[in-house]
């Protein structure tokens, strides 16, 4: 069986080198004599994987020496409840609701207090990131919440909301290490690892130190991030194998050229299928132009049925998992760091043809 183009919004693609290597090392890693899904969590061995994991993503993401750096479990979700429990002091926070993870942060944040929506793209079905009017940020917010991509309408924020001595949050699921991000304009920023970072089962947590504090009461101790900082997350057993992969994707991307490097090849990739649906008299992208992404790119043609003909074929041909989130219909292609220039040139090629033949 040969492999396929996935355009999968997560799990998703994985560098090929990078599970050849998984491969390589998978029964015995290096003199260890075991795999790296046998040995403690405690070893030598594993703690220079998850020292040398995080010293990798420092580096990359030019991480200041004053934020945090930590590897949990539970997904974005987690977070979701997460932050809320640990920043809320007053008991507020600004969100901006761009769409179904905002939408569930939101849900969760009013579990424990007062969730303000002070901007939302829901009347056109979050095809756009909505114009911010700093007279609506509440001042005595604990944080201001966005999602800066999002994953199932193919939006994401160009310019970042000033919000002051508030602290910004922001969800990088599916943005990571995709795009230079300056982590200094951040109180905190998250992000689960199966889109762009590796194998679902790590959450990467970068959060500034001195937002660190008590958590509400009741937090239970494996919310508590205080907990997981200090103990430099090893307090329980980490997801060890997720952080060993995610390492071995950070390598692949520092011989990319860094973030950097991956962020040209990422905007030449969105380019390309950008240009041919704007050209195209049969696919449409459905987000405002100023506004997206470049990791989800949604598009449909006039009808249900010219769409699942569409992805019928597409799939035939190895072009698979492009059908679009239940919430949009039509297609979506999500072209995260792993997938090839070659992957979307290719899938450019067959939406033409597929544009001739059914005229
Ligand atoms: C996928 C995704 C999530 C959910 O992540 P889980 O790890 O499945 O909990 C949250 N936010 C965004 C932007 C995502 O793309």
């Amino acid at each position: 069986m040969e492999r396929v183009y996935n355009f999968s919004a997560g799990p998703s693609m994985l560098p090929l080198p990078v599970l050849e290597k998984i491969q390589k090392e998978l029964v015995c890693y290096g003199n260890s004599g075991m795999s790296v899904m046998e040995m403690s969590h405690r070893s030598k061995v594993f703690e220079e994987i998850i020292q040398g994991a995080e010293k990798l993503l420092r580096e990359l993401m030019d991480i200041p020496d004053n934020y945090k750096v930590m590897f949990l479990q539970g997904g974005g979700s987690t977070q979701f409840a997460m932050i809320p429990m640990n920043l809320f002091k007053n008991k507020k926070a600004d969100f901006v609701k761009t769409g179904q993870w905002a939408k569930k942060a939101i849900e969760e944040a009013s579990k424990f207090g007062t969730a303000n929506v002070i901007a939302s793209s829901e009347d056109k079905t979050y095809s756009y990131i909505p114009v911010l009017h700093k007279e609506d940020f509440s001042k005595d917010a604990d944080y201001f919440y966005i999602t800066y991509n999002n994953t199932i309408y193919g939006t994401r924020y160009t310019e970042l909301p000033d919000t002051g001595d508030v602290p910004l949050v922001a969800d990088i699921s599916s943005n990571i290490m995709s795009e230079v991000i300056d982590v200094n304009k951040f109180g905190l920023l998250f992000a689960g690892a199966q889109k762009n970072v590796g194998p679902a089962g790590v959450t990467i947590v970068i959060m500034r130190e001195d937002l660190i504090s008590e958590p509400i009461s009741g937090t239970p101790t494996m919310l508590n991030y205080s907990i997981h900082s200090n103990a430099g997350s090893l307090y329980n057993t980490p997801p060890c194998f997720a952080i060993y992969a995610a390492k071995l994707v950070f390598e692949w991307i520092k011989d990319m050229g860094g973030v950097k490097g991956v962020q040209a090849i990422n905007e030449e990739k969105a380019g390309i299928l950008y240009d041919y649906l704007d050209a195209s008299n049969m696919f449409k992208g459905t987000v405002v132009y100023k506004d997206r992404s470049l990791m989800n790119i949604p598009f449909v043609t006039k009808s249900d049925e010219l769409n699942a003909k569409f992805i019928k074929e597409a799939t035939d041909s190895g072009f698979v998992n492009l059908k679009g989130h239940r919430t949009v219909g039509g297609m979506r292609a999500s072209i995260y760091n792993a997938m090839p220039v070659e992957g979307v040139s290719k899938l450019v090629e067959f939406m033409k043809k597929f544009e001739v033949d059914n005229k």
